[in-house]
């Protein structure tokens, strides 16, 4: 059990926890870490509950490599990158955090992950509040939502229903203001971090079809070009 400590200004992550690692984190204050405030990886199934996770140089909460665990009531804010990212075959429980201000998304889903995520507040995010990958399997109140992509810029748009036990406002959706303006979607990509959009191949250009371009460049570079969508991702 680490409870009601401060975790500050590392050079890596603030709390690593591995290969199968469990314990019980509560009530702490991770900040100011030069990579993620706390990572979950290899099968790790550890609970969080009511951390404040902050001001992090890289994400909140990174759950790679079959990571697991309930996140529950945790405030996880102004980090650089997203807020809470589940890749790799992660199935954590995300359930009454609070998760704003970040530098990206609020929670990304990509890689094969999953979980269940539950009556979250995701707000004032950089890019957007939940964004989950073609192909990944979430549960909302044990409801399957499989991603398909291609939902929000397309006309299957009104098929995508935000988990209604989430409560997303107010992020910023970086991605919706570069496609008004038209411009390459790389403009707006960071360092190290890109938003999850919905990427395409164009076939009249790339016989081999190993590139991926944006929205934006089907109507620009590669207009009257034959396209096709290839997969929502980072
Ligand atoms: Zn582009
Ligand atoms: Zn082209």
């Amino acid at each position: 059990m680490i409870q009601k400590n401060k975790i500050f200004g590392g050079k890596n992550g603030g709390v690593l926890i591995y290969n199968s690692g469990e314990g019980l984190l509560v009530e702490n204050d991770i900040y100011c870490n030069a990579l993620a405030g706390v990572w979950i990886k290899t099968e790790s199934n550890p609970i969080l509950r009511r951390n404040k996770i902050y001001n992090g140089k890289e994400g909140g909460v990174c759950i790679f490599n079959s990571g697991r665990g309930l996140l529950e009531e945790n405030d996880i804010f102004n980090n650089a990158f997203t807020g809470v990212l589940i890749s790799s075959g992660s199935r954590p429980v995300l359930r009454k955090n609070r998760i704003f201000g970040g530098k990206a998304a609020g929670i990304e889903v990509t890689n094969g992950g999953g979980g269940a995520i539950e009556d979250n507040e995701v707000y004032d995010n950089d890019f957007d509040g939940i964004s989950l990958a073609t192909g990944v399997t979430t549960t909302v109140k044990g409801e399957p939502v499989v991603a398909t992509g291609n939902m929000r810029w397309s006309p299957c748009i009104q098929n995508f229903k935000p988990s209604p036990d989430n409560k997303e406002y107010g992020n910023k959706i970086t991605l919706n203001v570069a496609e008004r303006l038209g411009k390459c979607l790389f403009t707006i990509s960071k360092e190290n971090t890109y938003p999850m959009a919905d990427f395409y191949r164009c076939l009249t250009c790339d016989v081999t079809a190993s590139g991926a371009i944006c929205e934006n460049c089907i109507r620009n570079c590669h207009k009257d070009h034959v396209v096709r969508f290839h997969r929502r991702d980072r």
